[in-house]
């Protein structure tokens, strides 16, 4: 594995009295695409928002370039250079799709790429012929593909992406494999909740699955292919 530039090492979170998340250890290395694979209610976006200090109620230790940010704000997460991308999509709808870019947009950072309207145009093409509309007016997977502009215009070096691939056309489905693809080769790392198996393979170098907030399996797609006992027990294949 390639040096790890996020590492979430026991992280435990609880929702009230419920504990959501037990242990849970996951690294993404440098320019890496890792999947975190789970069934619904298995505990993804808990452990993504743990991640981004949206939680309080949350232990272990979670560092960003050997630096602890558990119990640091959120802005000042994204300020670091974590971009996230929840699962709903968050634009804003009486906003044109340019001027929801301009809301994203945040200094250049050290070691990730800046991200300008034009380079962004050119990774969601879509996007440009739609530049003036409203965001209300774009279709589901439009609306997906602009959440992610959005993030990448704060020029982020790791991007979490929350189950990219739910509720979209197989088409979009396809282009956001290509996205992910971008991503990497401009050397961003990137963290990927999914419950589709086979998007995540295409998509991602390695997997972790998740079940009831533990880990239950952490290495590469071909070695999951040889127990496929384990796809079957913890997700929906
Ligand atoms: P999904 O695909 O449904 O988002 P997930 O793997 O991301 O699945 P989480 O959203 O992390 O799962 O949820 C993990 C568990 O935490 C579930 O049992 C869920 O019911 C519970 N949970 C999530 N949010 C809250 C909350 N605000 N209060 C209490 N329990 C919650």
């Amino acid at each position: 594995m390639r040096p790890p530039v996020l590492e979430v090492a026991n992280l435990n979170a609880r929702y009230g009295r419920a504990q959501i998340l037990h242990d849970v250890s996951i690294l993404l290395g440098r320019n890496e695409v890792v999947a975190l694979l789970g069934r619904n209610g298995a505990g993804k976006t808990t452990t993504m928002k743990s991640i981004m200090g949206m939680l309080r109620q949350v232990d272990g230790r979670i560092s960003y370039e050997n630096q602890d940010i558990l119990g640091k704000p959120s802005y000042m997460i994204c300020r670091a250079g974590i971009g996230y991308v929840p699962e709903e999509r968050r634009i804003f709808r009486d906003l044109t799709v340019e001027e929801n870019l301009e809301v994203g947009r945040r200094a250049k950072r050290e070691n990730a790429p800046e991200w300008t309207l034009e380079r962004l145009f050119d990774l969601f093409p879509n996007l440009r012929e739609r530049r003036s509309n409203l965001g209300k007016h774009l279709s589901g997977g439009e609306q997906q593909m602009l959440t992610i502009a959005r993030t990448l215009m704060g020029n982020p070096a790791v991007v979490l992406l929350d189950e990219p691939s739910e509720g979209i056309a197989p088409v979009i489905v396809e282009q956001m494999g290509f996205v992910i693809a971008e991503l990497k080769r401009q050397g961003l790392s990137v963290l990927i909740s999914e419950q589709n198996l086979h998007f995540a393979r295409l998509v991602s170098d390695r997997a972790y699955i998740i079940e009831k907030g533990q880990v239950r399996y952490d290495g590469s797609f071909d070695d999951l292919d040889q127990h496929p006992e384990i796809s079957r027990k913890y997700l929906a294949v």
